[in-house]
């Protein structure tokens, strides 16, 4: 294999299998959103996660709302999450019509923190997000803690974290309700698709029932409920049967990748890599890293500049959510979440690297570091 004169920051992982599956699916007939696919799919994934039910949605975005709506979220109720996320967190607590309330992350594990969390709890609050970020599963036994305690709805936005375990258990199973997303750059994929995982049986009822436009199971085209259209279809799920029997191949190569950036480039403080907390095995969704010494500006943006001129594609950290127009009014400080935003990069993360790939990535890297302000 000879090396790429571009690498992109993330590709979708497809096989052989995928494609069977997918001219089964649409030779079948079924590709709409009913089908063996679709059950067989919801049933290998709850088993996966350790959860007693799942259903799968059109992306990760509507697995939020619909969790979030099928627990009752509604207009007057606070939902507590990070400010360091992925803005549609954020965006499904607003389409409840519920009122989404900022905390600060631990820079230990770059996920919510929950005494920030306990914090922030009023007669309003009724749930809580955390977000697996950068594949590293929140703190879930504090936070169910702490939730029992209040009476809150504990969710886990686990988008990023899929194959992520915690004390050994999956993420799927480590909260209320688990949301995951499907979408191309996420650890397996089926180009756009979600899903919700949880063990309360009456919750996923629900939810199955609001997916489907709120329609009675037991009487055609009779809506008791103003429901969604939510489904994810029949060809996805084709895609995503064959992701889900791969998925630890995938998970080990996207290790192999992340681990050689971590043995050949940390370099602190000028790169120092993403902290993994004792009892954590994190999911390799994207190599993370930091860049400079806490506090320092602009060396990201400028390592970020010269890979792109190099040929190697990165991502900065999330923009804080309260530096969006929509979320601009929260108040307080979230020094963490400034910090980690201005500093973070993410480098190329997928399993069709090569090592010639990986070696050639990471000369890049070093050629781009040694240009990098301060470092002569
Ligand atoms: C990817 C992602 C989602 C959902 O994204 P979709 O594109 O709607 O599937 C939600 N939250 C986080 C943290 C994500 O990274």
């Amino acid at each position: 294999m000879s090396p790429q004169d571009r690498y992109p920051v993330a590709r979708p992982c497809l096989s052989d299998l995928e494609e069977r599956y997918l001219v089964d699916a649409y030779r079948s007939g079924w590709i709409s959103s009913q089908g063996p696919y679709l059950q067989r799919f919801e049933e290998q994934f709850a088993a996966r996660c350790g959860a007693a039910a799942a259903v799968a949605t059109g992306n990760g975005t509507v697995a939020l709302h619909l969790a979030l709506a099928a627990a009752g979220i509604g207009p007057g109720d606070e939902v507590i999450v990070p400010a360091l996320t992925y803005v549609a967190t954020a965006n499904a607590v607003v389409y409840c019509g519920a009122r989404p309330v900022f905390v600060d992350v631990s820079p230990e594990s770059w996920c919510i923190d929950v005494e920030q969390v306990a914090a922030s709890v009023g007669p309003r609050t009724r749930a809580v997000i955390a977000v697996d970020l950068y594949g590293h599963p929140a703190d879930y036994s504090a936070l169910r803690a702490l939730c029992e305690r209040h009476g809150l709805l504990l969710v886990s936005d686990a988008a990023e974290s899929f194959g992520a375990l915690l004390d050994g258990r999956p993420t799927g199973d480590l909260a209320d309700v688990t949301t995951f997303s499907f979408f191309g750059n996420k650890v397996i994929t089926a180009g756009e698709g979600g899903c919700v995982t949880t063990s309360d049986l009456a919750l996923a009822e629900r939810m199955r029932l609001l997916r489907n436009q709120g329609m009675d199971p037991r009487r055609r085209y009779y809506f008791p409920v103003v429901g969604f259209n939510y489904r994810l279809t029949n060809l996805a799920s084709a895609l995503l049967c064959a992701q889900l029997e791969r998925a630890d191949d995938i998970i080990s190569r996207r290790d192999a990748v992340i681990a050689t950036y971590e043995r050949e480039l940390t370099d602190p403080p000028l790169l120092t890599s993403q902290p993994v907390v004792a009892g954590v095995r994190r999911a390799p969704w994207m190599a993370s890293f930091l860049v400079g010494p806490p506090g320092s500006t602009g060396q990201r943006d400028e390592l970020a500049r010269s890979l792109d001129l190099l040929g190697v594609e990165t991502r900065p950290f999330f923009v804080p959510l309260t530096d969006l127009p929509p979320y601009a009014d929260a108040t307080g400080e979230l020094p963490v979440t400034a910090d980690l935003s201005r500093r973070g990069i993410n480098l190329p993360t997928y399993a069709d690297l090569t090592d010639v790939d990986l070696k050639v990535i990471v000369d890049r890297v070093r050629t781009a570091l040694a240009g990098v302000t301060g470092r002569r």
